[in-house]
């Protein structure tokens, strides 16, 4: 069916006006002039309608022209075209704003750069953050303004798996945690979040533990040397009180051990991953540990020497931390069994491993076996002498060194205890 304003009609039209001129031409005998003086017409027609469209589209927020005929719907058309843009376009604005608005007030410091590191946008809380200032630093190169140098390699590296933490000023002991996602193409949105507050807390709490346990030495050992001096008097100590004082060197002992263990913890924490200087051999390390825990418990412990190759790191923190597994594993094994020391190389990383033949764990302890104080049996460990304190140890050690500590076991049959560096 034709309709009004198709192309069939416009064409029918056309043919109509043709036709009339042919008619008037054959009547009065000048065909061909008006035929020449229709397809005239129809062309200015034409020409007058596509000046229209040129005018309106130069002006769009202008009203539409009327017209009849193919020539409205065409009107038509791009005006409902364009409605549809203006309405998309202002939602998307809206959108962004939207954005922007919760962006702008949040307390985080955010800030959008381009693809080459050139400052976008950035809200209120990065000016006092970060010291940007918004939008008068718009197009600068942000590590023009951010200059801190563990900022500038981190931001430069790329890798963003883990947020950075930084010092912005020792003087003011403000400390910002920054995180940074890549969006769009190539955009950056860098996250600033001041945890001065969190930094401080936390340093207060190590210091008062570092603080409490070396304070509390001193009395302990005053405390010892009269024990030592007592038991030590021998024939004179009648025999009622020999058992409660030993007894007593027995838990001054343990409590010492605690102290040691708490005072070495907070110096771990306190000192983060910074130190990591040397180059140790770990297969040396290795051996060492062996050779100081023979005395104890002779005949017990193996070595296995697969690599040579040796890690970046701190010597006193990695000896604590394989002192401490290995002393776990002859305490929580059998006399009669042995303790096999690895050390070896596997895709991607170097590996030590403590694999014993002992009680074993359950699966239900195992994720929190690293926190503080925490123990499988209260009433074993306290035989054993454990502070609960040693696997803690060693997940600080194995986190300042960027290593893994994994742990496998199997109850009544043994467990293992891997430390995986990256390569
Ligand atoms: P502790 O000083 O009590 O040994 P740790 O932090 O070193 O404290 O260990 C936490 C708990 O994990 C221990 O109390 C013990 O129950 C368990 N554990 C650690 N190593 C082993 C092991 N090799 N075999 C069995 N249990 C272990």
């Amino acid at each position: 069916m034709i309709t009004e304003g198709s192309w069939w009609a416009e064409a029918r039209r056309l043919l109509l006006v043709l036709a009339l001129a042919g008619l008037a031409g054959l009547a009065s005998g000048y065909l061909a002039h008006c035929l020449a003086v229709a397809a005239l017409g129809l062309l200015c027609f034409w020409l007058y309608q596509i000046r229209r469209i040129h005018d309106w589209l130069a002006h769009p927020e202008q009203e539409p022209p009327e017209s009849f005929g193919l020539w409205g719907t065409i009107f038509d058309q791009i005006y409902r075209i364009q409605r549809e843009n203006r309405e998309a376009t202002l939602r998307l604005q809206s959108t962004v704003d939207y954005l922007r608005d919760s962006f702008a007030s949040i307390r985080d410091g955010v800030i959008i750069v381009d693809p080459d590191a050139a400052i976008e946008w950035a809200n209120d809380a990065a000016r006092s953050l970060a010291g940007l200032d918004y939008p008068k630093d718009r197009g600068q190169p942000l590590l023009n303004l951010m200059r801190v140098p563990e900022f500038v390699s981190y931001f430069l590296a790329g890798d963003y798996s883990k947020p950075l933490q930084i010092t912005v000023s020792e003087a003011t002991d403000r400390h910002l945690l920054v995180e940074v996602t890549y969006f769009g193409e190539g955009n950056r949105l860098v996250f600033l979040r001041d945890v001065s507050a969190m930094v401080r807390t936390e340093r207060m709490r190590r210091d008062f533990v570092g603080n409490v346990s070396h304070e509390l030495r001193t009395p302990l050992t005053v405390i010892k040397g009269y024990l030592d001096t007592m038991l030590d008097s021998g024939t004179e100590l009648s025999n009622s009180f020999r058992r409660p004082l030993e007894q007593m060197v027995q838990q001054a002992d343990r409590m010492e051990s605690l102290l040691t263990d708490l005072l070495w913890l907070s110096r771990i924490e306190a000192i983060g991953g910074d130190d990591k200087v040397e180059a140790i051999d770990m297969a040396a390390l290795v051996c060492e540990v062996k050779n100081e825990l023979e005395v104890a418990y002779p005949d017990r412990l193996r070595t296995r020497i697969e690599s040579r190759s040796k890690i970046e790191g701190d010597y006193l923190e990695l000896h604590s931390a394989v002192t401490n597994l290995v002393q776990n594993a002859l305490k929580y094994s059998d006399e009669g069994t042995p303790v096999e020391l690895v050390w070896r190389e596997a895709p991607g990383e170097y590996v030590l491993e403590v694999i014993d033949q002992g009680i074993g764990i359950d699966e239900s302890h195992i994720p929190r076996l690293t926190e503080r104080f925490y123990r499988v049996d209260e009433s074993r460990s306290t035989r054993t002498g454990g502070s609960g304190l040693g696997l803690a140890i060693v997940k600080h050690v194995a986190a300042a060194h960027d290593a893994d500590l994994r742990i496998d076991s199997v109850p009544g049959k043994g467990s293992t205890f891997t430390l995986a560096f990256h390569r």
